[in-house]
């Protein structure tokens, strides 16, 4: 590593790491992003699906055509660079579970802002249980992300932007307003850490409330590929007969290593999806850093200066971190005031010196 002062330090090279990365290296500034390359993080192991509509109350996201147009746009940069496919177009074909979920879904298709993301008869596939209908998300889809993640950090590694490496905060000097860190010197810091935030010292005070989640890998040969399936949870086309299955969300953990009871219920999970069979042949776990409000964190900390954070991505880290990295950067470059649905400052009382 050289000596030239760069203007950002970026922890973490997850999603969010990454994203903001793309929007700092487009805007023609210097960083080095620090990842310590973990098996199993929460990016690693997502489905990298987006969807614009969530959850059981079947509510259609906060900037929801704003999340899916900077997702298009910054995955067609990436595709551009990386000369690689990593978004897949695929509607969800979503089966009710029950005749509530399906009158409810009725009564939804007055409001036009959810109408615009639905289609109430599709063409069902065969392989899919649906003993009371099923309804389809359109503008939906996932990304490859382990592919684009390890492209992308191939890439910003050939740029000398990229370090292997475990980042401790006891090594990390401030003095003269500027950040020292392994004969390096920098005059921002971002942090990206995920779910690890909470080892943080600067910022391990923000009220996160972590939810392990848990995937399967099955062989499903039969399945269209064209389609992600949903009851309950989903199955997306990963190669081949393969698909991923998940996920499980659990507030109540110890570790994050995969469970015979995580397995069994996705196992039984799938089986009200699919009338087909299938082979498990994979588990994964990993923790998604959820906060208290289920939205995003980003910007300053309270009281050090030139320190920012860009992490709560929770659930929906492909589908918001585009978008939300865009602002970010805004953010920084510009001090464009951010949304308050997300700034750090909602929390400023759980500060242990604020007010
Ligand atoms: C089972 C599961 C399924 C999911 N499915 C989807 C989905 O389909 N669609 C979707 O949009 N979202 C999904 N998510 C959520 C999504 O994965 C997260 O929102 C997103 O990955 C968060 O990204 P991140 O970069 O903030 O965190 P992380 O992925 O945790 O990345 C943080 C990175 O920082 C590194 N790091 C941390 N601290 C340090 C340090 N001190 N030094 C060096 N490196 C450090 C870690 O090793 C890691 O690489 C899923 C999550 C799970 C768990």
């Amino acid at each position: 590593m050289n000596a030239k002062k760069k203007d950002y330090l970026i922890i973490g090279g997850g999603i969010a790491g990454l994203m903001i990365a793309h929007q700092l290296r487009k805007a023609g500034k210097d960083f080095l992003l620090v990842d310590r390359q973990e098996k199993n993080t929460s990016s690693k192991i997502a489905a990298g699906m987006f969807n614009p509509i969530s959850g059981k109350r079947m509510s259609v996201n906060w900037k929801a055509n704003e999340l899916l147009n900077s997702l298009h746009s910054n995955f067609t940069e990436f595709e551009t660079l990386l000369e690689a496919k990593y978004l897949i177009q695929a509607n969800i074909h979503q089966a009710f579970g029950n005749i509530k979920e399906s009158n409810d879904f009725a009564s939804r298709l007055d409001v036009e802002q959810f109408k615009q993301f639905v289609n109430p008869e599709p063409k069902v596939e065969s392989a899919l249980i649906d003993d009371f209908g099923t309804f389809e998300v359109i503008g939906s889809g996932w990304v490859k992300t382990s592919d684009w993640m390890s492209d992308f950090q191939n890439y910003l590694e050939h740029d000398q932007a990229f370090f292997k490496a475990e980042f401790e905060w006891t090594d990390l000097l401030y003095s003269n307003n500027e950040w020292h860190w392994q004969e390096q010197f920098f005059s921002n810091i971002i942090s990206c850490e995920g779910y690890q935030n909470n080892s943080n010292p600067y910022f391990n005070w923000l009220p996160f409330k972590l939810c392990k989640g848990q995937v399967l890998l099955i062989k499903c040969p039969g399945l269209n590929p064209k389609y992600i399936l949903k009851r309950g949870v989903y199955l997306v086309h990963q190669y081949e007969d393969v698909y991923k299955v998940g996920a499980s969300y659990e507030w109540d953990f110890e570790d994050a290593r995969v469970t015979t009871e995580g397995k069994e219920n996705l196992i039984e999970k799938v089986k009200h999806v699919i009338n087909l069979p299938f082979e498990v042949i994979d588990q994964i776990a990993g923790i998604r850093p959820t906060t208290r409000d289920r939205a995003a964190i980003l910007g300053a900390h309270p009281i050090q200066k030139n320190l920012f954070i860009f992490n709560g991505l929770g659930t929906k880290g492909m589908l918001q971190a585009p978008f939300l990295s865009e602002h970010m950067a805004s953010h920084l470059l510009h001090q464009t005031p951010l949304f308050k649905e997300v700034d750090i400052d909602r929390f400023k009382s759980f500060y242990p010196n604020g007010q």
